[in-house]
Protein backbone atom coordinates (compact mmCIF):
# COMPACT_ATOMS: atom_id res chain seq x y z
CA UNK A 1 0.00 0.00 0.00
CA UNK A 2 1.36 3.59 -1.03
CA UNK A 3 1.29 5.67 1.62
CA UNK A 4 2.28 10.14 1.54
CA UNK A 5 3.59 12.44 4.41
CA UNK A 6 3.39 16.01 4.23
CA UNK A 7 6.25 17.82 3.05
CA UNK A 8 6.50 22.26 3.27
CA UNK A 9 7.21 23.92 0.10
CA UNK A 10 9.80 26.39 1.54
CA UNK A 11 8.94 28.69 -0.95
CA UNK A 12 5.81 29.23 -0.11
CA UNK A 13 5.63 29.15 3.52
CA UNK A 14 5.59 32.69 5.25
CA UNK A 15 6.50 30.85 8.70
CA UNK A 16 2.92 31.82 10.38
CA UNK A 17 3.50 28.99 12.60
CA UNK A 18 -0.24 26.92 11.96
CA UNK A 19 1.10 24.22 11.20
CA UNK A 20 3.13 24.22 14.20
CA UNK A 21 -0.33 24.83 16.23
CA UNK A 22 -2.46 22.24 14.02
CA UNK A 23 0.19 19.03 14.50
CA UNK A 24 -0.90 16.74 17.31
CA UNK A 25 2.10 14.86 17.32
CA UNK A 26 4.18 18.03 17.64
CA UNK A 27 6.13 17.42 14.65
CA UNK A 28 6.97 20.68 13.42
CA UNK A 29 8.80 23.67 14.10
CA UNK A 30 9.57 26.98 12.52
CA UNK A 31 13.39 27.29 11.91
CA UNK A 32 15.62 30.00 10.70
CA UNK A 33 16.39 29.41 6.54
CA UNK A 34 19.03 32.13 5.67
CA UNK A 35 17.55 35.30 6.08
CA UNK A 36 13.61 34.25 6.53
CA UNK A 37 12.19 31.58 9.19
CA UNK A 38 10.38 28.60 7.31
CA UNK A 39 8.56 25.59 8.79
CA UNK A 40 10.41 22.10 9.08
CA UNK A 41 8.50 19.01 9.74
CA UNK A 42 10.73 16.49 11.26
CA UNK A 43 10.89 12.97 10.27
CA UNK A 44 9.28 10.40 11.80
CA UNK A 45 6.83 7.82 12.62
CA UNK A 46 4.93 9.58 14.85
CA UNK A 47 3.27 11.25 11.74
CA UNK A 48 -0.56 9.88 11.84
CA UNK A 49 -0.70 11.32 8.54
CA UNK A 50 -4.11 13.06 9.30
CA UNK A 51 -3.01 15.94 7.61
CA UNK A 52 -4.58 18.46 10.42
CA UNK A 53 -1.02 20.55 9.33
CA UNK A 54 -2.12 20.67 5.37
CA UNK A 55 -5.45 21.95 5.98
CA UNK A 56 -3.92 24.75 8.63
CA UNK A 57 -1.77 26.15 6.20
CA UNK A 58 -3.20 29.16 4.68
CA UNK A 59 -0.71 29.21 1.45
CA UNK A 60 -1.10 25.53 0.64
CA UNK A 61 2.02 25.35 1.20
CA UNK A 62 2.12 21.82 2.83
CA UNK A 63 1.47 18.80 0.19
CA UNK A 64 1.80 15.23 0.50
CA UNK A 65 4.36 13.12 -0.95
CA UNK A 66 6.03 9.95 -1.39
CA UNK A 67 6.55 8.41 1.92
CA UNK A 68 9.71 8.76 3.46
CA UNK A 69 9.52 8.13 6.86
CA UNK A 70 9.08 4.68 6.63
CA UNK A 71 12.22 4.12 4.69
CA UNK A 72 14.23 3.44 7.78
CA UNK A 73 12.24 1.47 9.64
S1 LIG B 1 -0.15 14.64 8.88
FE1 LIG B 1 -0.88 15.05 11.01
S2 LIG B 1 0.67 14.07 12.33
FE2 LIG B 1 1.58 14.22 10.27
S3 LIG B 1 2.76 16.14 10.30
FE3 LIG B 1 0.67 16.65 9.53
S4 LIG B 1 -0.56 17.26 11.31
FE4 LIG B 1 1.32 16.20 12.06
S1 LIG C 1 0.93 26.77 8.06
FE1 LIG C 1 1.90 26.92 6.02
S2 LIG C 1 2.64 29.05 5.87
FE2 LIG C 1 2.18 28.64 8.04
S3 LIG C 1 4.17 27.99 8.93
FE3 LIG C 1 3.08 26.12 8.29
S4 LIG C 1 3.80 25.69 6.17
FE4 LIG C 1 4.34 27.81 6.67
Amino acid sequence: MSAATPQVDCQRCSACGRCVAACPAKLFTLDVDGFRKTARRQVSTDCRRCFACGRSCPVRAISPAPDADQKNR
